[in-house]
């Protein structure tokens, strides 16, 4: 399929927290953000892992409460990690999977009001930011420009 995205996406989050919430889900952990988050929690990685974190074919994912809601989401459903979030979080929606065809975009803009409004994203930009190569102070740099 060529650049469905030719004229950019618009995306622009409205902090409703369906992300992290609902049905049970995945959200994996690099080696480099586990320890950046247990350092924002001021916690030993160990104890983090432990409190915080599942093992999953290997790999290490957050845990849910019960209701589904993330272990780091506050009562306020603000992310209590912001400035360290997980690269999968602060990608989100343009992930490979979801920007990969019009059908994948507006599927996931059935949960997530914020797809298809507000501040638009230039197709380079979605490459860039859905890449997961791009280090995410880069990415950082994208969206902060964007406010
Ligand atoms: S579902 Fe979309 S709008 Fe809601 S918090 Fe997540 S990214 Fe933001
Ligand atoms: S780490 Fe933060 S942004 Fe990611 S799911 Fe948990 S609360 Fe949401």
């Amino acid at each position: 399929m060529g650049n469905w995205y030719a004229d950019g996406l618009r995306f622009e989050c409205t902090q409703c927290g369906n992300c992290c919430t609902g049905d049970p889900g995945f959200v994996w952990l690099s080696a480099k953000e586990q320890q950046q988050i247990a350092d924002a929690l001021g916690l030993p990685v160990a104890e983090f892992l432990l409190r915080y974190t599942r093992l999953v074919n290997g790999r290490i994912s957050l845990r849910e409460h019960p209701n589904g809601d993330c272990m780091l989401l506050t009562e306020d459903r603000r992310c209590s990690v912001n400035g360290v979030k997980p690269r999968q979080c602060l990608t989100f929606p343009f992930w490979s999977r979801l920007v990969a065809s019009p059908e994948a975009w507006e599927g996931a803009g059935t949960r997530c009001p914020g797809i298809d409004k507000g501040v638009h994203y230039k197709p380079e930009e979605v490459d860039v930011i859905s890449d997961l190569t791009t280090p995410k102070e880069i990415i950082a740099r994208i969206f902060r420009g964007k406010r």
